[in-house]
C-alpha cells in the first residue's frame, strides 16, 4: 500500500499526546488479554465492555507527563487518516449508487486509555466502534499484540484492515443493522448469536470490499491482502480461544472462526459488490 502524499479529510482526532498512557501491569497482561478475547473487534458499541474494563482501572499505572510523539508515531497517524480518507470516498460513493448519503465518522487514536460515550476503554479492549458517538476508538499498540501473542504477520496494512472493519460498523450503524443485532443478542437466544456471528462477517467483508475500490488508488498489492487476511485469520474465535485457554468453545463464538473472517474478507475483496455481502441470511456462515 502506498499511502504517502494522498488524501487527508482531518477525521481523525489524535489523543495519543494526551493520554494518560497507563499501561496494564501486575497480572494485567493476562487479564488485557481476556478483555482483547470478549471484546476484539467489538463492532457493538463498547457498552457491555466499559464496566468490565473499569473493574480494572486499578491495575494501571498513570504516567503525568504528556507523551511525545514519534516520527513513526506521526507517520501512522497520517495513514490512519488516508485510510479513513478514503473508506469515506468508497462508502459516500457506494451509499450514493444506492440513493443514500453517508454520513462520515470520526476515528479517534489513543494510547493506553480513552473515554467514549460508550464509556472508558483500555487498549487492551482492541479497537472498537462507539455508537454513543459514531466514533471509531484505537490504540496503534493493539497491532503489536496481534502480532506477538496472535500469531499475525506485520504489515501496515493489518491497520487498514481493522479501520475498514470498524468503518463497516459505521456504515451497519447508519442502515440500522447494529440495533437490530444488538438487540437480538439481548435476547441471549441462539439465533441471536447467529446473528451477532453474521454481523461481524459482514465488517469482514465491508473491509474487503473497501480493499477492493481502494486497490488502485491505495496501490494495495498482493502481499498487503495476505497481510490482511493473517489479521483476519488471527482475531478468529477460533485461533485467541487457542491462544488463550488452550481449547475451543463454540458456544462461546462471537465474531466468527479464522476460516470465516478470511473468506467474507475476501468475498468483499473479489466482488466489490455490497450486495454480495448478506451474511444474515446465509444458512452456512
Ligand atoms: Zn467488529
Amino acid at each position: 500500500m502506498k499511502w504517502q502524499g494522498k488524501k487527508q479529510s482531518g477525521n481523525v482526532e489524535d489523543r495519543r499526546a494526551m493520554s494518560s498512557g497507563g499501561k496494564v501491569v501486575a497480572g494485567g497482561g493476562l487479564i488485557g488479554i481476556i478483555i482483547l478475547l470478549m471484546n476484539i473487534f467489538g463492532g457493538e458499541t463498547g457498552q457491555q465492555l466499559a464496566p468490565i474494563l473499569e473493574q480494572f482501572n486499578n491495575t494501571t499505572v498513570q504516567q503525568e507527563s504528556g507523551y511525545v510523539l514519534t516520527e513513526r508515531d506521526q507517520d501512522l497517524g497520517k495513514m490512519v487518516d488516508v485510510v479513513l480518507t478514503n473508506t469515506e470516498e468508497v462508502w459516500t460513493k457506494i451509499f450514493n449508487e444506492n440513493g443514500l448519503e453517508y454520513q462520515k465518522s470520526t476515528l479517534v487514536l489513543f494510547r493506553g486509555e480513552v473515554t467514549s460515550a460508550c464509556g472508558k476503554a483500555q487498549s487492551g479492549s482492541g479497537p472498537f466502534y462507539c455508537t454513543g458517538d459514531n466514533k471509531v476508538y484505537m490504540d496503534l499498540d493493539f497491532f503489536e499484540i496481534l502480532q506477538t501473542r496472535f500469531g499475525a504477520k506485520e504489515g501496515e496494512f493489518a491497520i487498514a484492515y481493522v479501520i475498514a472493519h470498524e468503518i463497516g460498523h459505521h456504515v451497519q450503524n447508519q442502515l440500522g443493522i447494529l440495533q437490530k443485532v444488538n438487540a437480538l443478542k439481548r435476547q441471549n437466544t441462539a439465533e441471536g448469536k447467529r446473528m451477532y456471528i453474521a454481523m461481524e462477517l459482514q465488517a469482514d467483508f465491508y473491509a474487503g470490499l473497501w480493499a477492493h475500490h481502494a486497490k488502485d488508488y491505495l496501490e494495495i498489492n498482493e502481499e498487503d491482502i495476505k497481510i490482511a487476511l493473517s489479521a483476519a485469520s488471527s482475531v478468529g474465535d477460533d485461533n485467541i480461544q487457542k491462544r488463550t485457554q488452550g481449547y475451543v468453545d463454540q458456544e462461546s463464538f462471537t465474531h466468527g472462526t479464522s476460516e470465516q473472517r478470511m473468506r467474507w474478507f475476501l468475498k468483499g475483496f473479489r466482488t466489490g459488490d455490497v450486495k454480495a455481502g448478506d451474511t444474515f441470511s446465509q444458512e452456512e456462515l
